[in-house]
């Protein structure tokens, strides 16, 4: 058995189109993993970066300058390897870059001027990444701040509708592997760096599980979620149960809102949120599980 199971970000949207182009995504993933489950990530992510649905690559939220800064990562919890990109510009597709970093050296982590200049010496072209529905939301964003108001987009996409962090997570009867890619927050300091490098914080991947995370970045950095996942799954948790006990952990320690999805290495699946809405795709064996729904723990954990 395998399963692919990939994220679109906390509160994005569920609407047809979205879960359809996180369809064809799973998809794609499903074609390469015979070549591995990097690979195969890599492809599923590929896909949401070439999207302007989705907060990572072309169309991702613009930083406090109108810039696009991404962040990208993967780990594989078979081999132990992680790489990852941060405050990336100019580069579509900063998964394909975290990748070459995993493969092709022994380094973990690329920042800014370095990390362009790494993809453009393995062949990245310059890309614009900045679409016009999130210049426009920048535009507006910075005249309310101008006037000493609030912006009234959502901080985190830039947008009316939402579009978070995208990850994937992936186990092929051998062993798992995670990887995320994002635009970060909006309206972030330039050079801001999220959850999605950081190893434990906002990805990680063991012998044991796969574990991608989404929601304010910094929560989950100060509080290693996607580790701690992992420890409970090590400790006997089904990811399920493991998932929403972290999920429980951040809103009790942060306050937070986050969007969990683990897979384990029984095939077993994880996925909670405690926000309006997170579209959640598992294919297995190529097939899209249609009976599969993270749990909302909104009502639940706000009740406390
Ligand atoms: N986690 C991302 C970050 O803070 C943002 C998100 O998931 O929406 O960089």
């Amino acid at each position: 058995m395998n399963i692919i199971a990939l994220h679109g970000g906390l509160d994005t949207s569920r609407s047809r189109s979205f879960m359809e182009i996180l369809e064809r995504a799973a998809l794609d993933g499903f074609m390469l993993l015979a070549e591995g489950r990097v690979p195969a990530v890599e492809a599923v992510l590929n896909v949401l970066e070439d999207s302007p649905n989705f907060n990572c690559g072309f169309g991702a939220v613009l930083n406090m300058d109108g810039e696009v800064e991404l962040d990208a990562s993967i780990c594989d919890g078979e081999t132990g390897r992680f790489a990852a990109v941060a405050a990336i510009r100019d580069v579509r597709h900063p998964v394909s870059v975290a990748r070459r970093l995993l493969e092709e050296t022994s380094q973990v982590v690329l920042a800014g001027d370095g990390a362009l200049q790494f993809a453009r010496q393995h062949g990245f072209p310059e890309e614009n990444c900045i679409s016009e529905e999130q210049l426009d939301a920048w535009r507006k964003a910075r005249e309310s701040l101008a006037r000493g108001e609030k912006p009234a987009q959502n901080l985190y996409t830039g947008l009316a509708y939402h579009g978070d962090t995208v990850g994937c997570v992936v186990w092929d009867g051998k062993g798992l592997t995670a990887a995320s890619s994002t635009g970060g927050c909006s309206l972030k300091l330039p050079g801001r760096v999220g959850d999605t490098p950081s190893l434990g914080g906002g990805v990680y991947a063991t012998r044991l599980s796969a574990v991608v995370c989404t929601g304010i970045g910094e929560s989950f950095v100060e509080t290693l979620t996607a580790k701690f996942v992992d420890e409970k799954i090590a400790g006997g948790a089904h990811p399920q149960q493991a998932v929403e006990l972290a999920l429980r952990r951040l809103a009790e320690l942060k306050g937070a809102e986050g969007g969990i999805l683990a897979v384990d290495a029984q095939g077993r699946i994880g996925s909670a949120f405690n926000a309006g809405q997170f579209p959640v795709v598992v294919m297995e064996e190529g097939r899209v599980r249609r009976d599969f729904e993270p749990v909302n723990l909104r009502r639940a954990l706000s009740a406390h």
